[in-house]
């Protein structure tokens, strides 16, 4: 198994409260789910604070949404650090984070480096009404709207399309 990138360990993190069949469910509510979910995003890891873990999700969420402020990643940043590393081709600096809360400081200091390198881009899909998943647009014109275009793109694409050919047929 290998480590997902930071980047990605955010966004899936922020998507760990996914919609199915229109209920919101919790994959790291249940100690089982969490540490699946912990095994599968470090290759092995099962360390992790799932308590921590999910309440820096919680603060993520609400830091997307403008409803928190930075300083409440604390907890997240406690005893981190990044650690020099040389080699033949210079200076590595890797992100050292006690073994409890090294998903969570990662996912933090990548919402962190995002907010620098890519104000604005994350973002909940735009399907507010079933979908409550978030996406990190990388697209040129910043107009990513989906989670996925596979899913909730083409589910508003028919939405949209159904409700113009109804639009036209009521019209005198
Ligand atoms: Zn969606």
């Amino acid at each position: 198994m290998s480590q997902t990138s930071d980047e990605g360990l955010l966004l899936a993190l922020l998507n760990t409260t996914p919609t199915v069949e229109g209920v919101r469910v919790d994959r790291l509510a249940d100690p089982e789910d969490a540490r699946a979910w912990v095994r599968e995003h470090t290759g092995g890891d099962i360390q992790e604070d799932v308590a921590l873990l999910r309440a820096t999700r919680d603060t993520l969420k609400a830091l997307v949404d403008g409803e928190a402020e930075a300083t409440a990643l604390a907890p997240a940043l406690d005893g981190v650090s990044y650690r020099a590393a040389i080699g033949d081709t210079g200076i590595d600096w890797e992100l050292a984070a006690p073994a409890e809360h090294a998903l969570a400081a990662r996912a933090a200091v990548a919402w962190d480096a995002l907010r620098h390198s890519a104000p604005g881009r994350v973002r909940r899909c735009g399907n507010t009404e079933e979908c409550s998943l978030f996406l990190i647009d990388h697209s040129k014109s910043n107009s990513a709207r989906w989670c996925s275009m596979a899913g909730c793109g083409n589910r508003m694409k028919a939405r949209r399309h159904y409700e113009r050919r109804k639009r036209t047929r009521s019209e005198p």
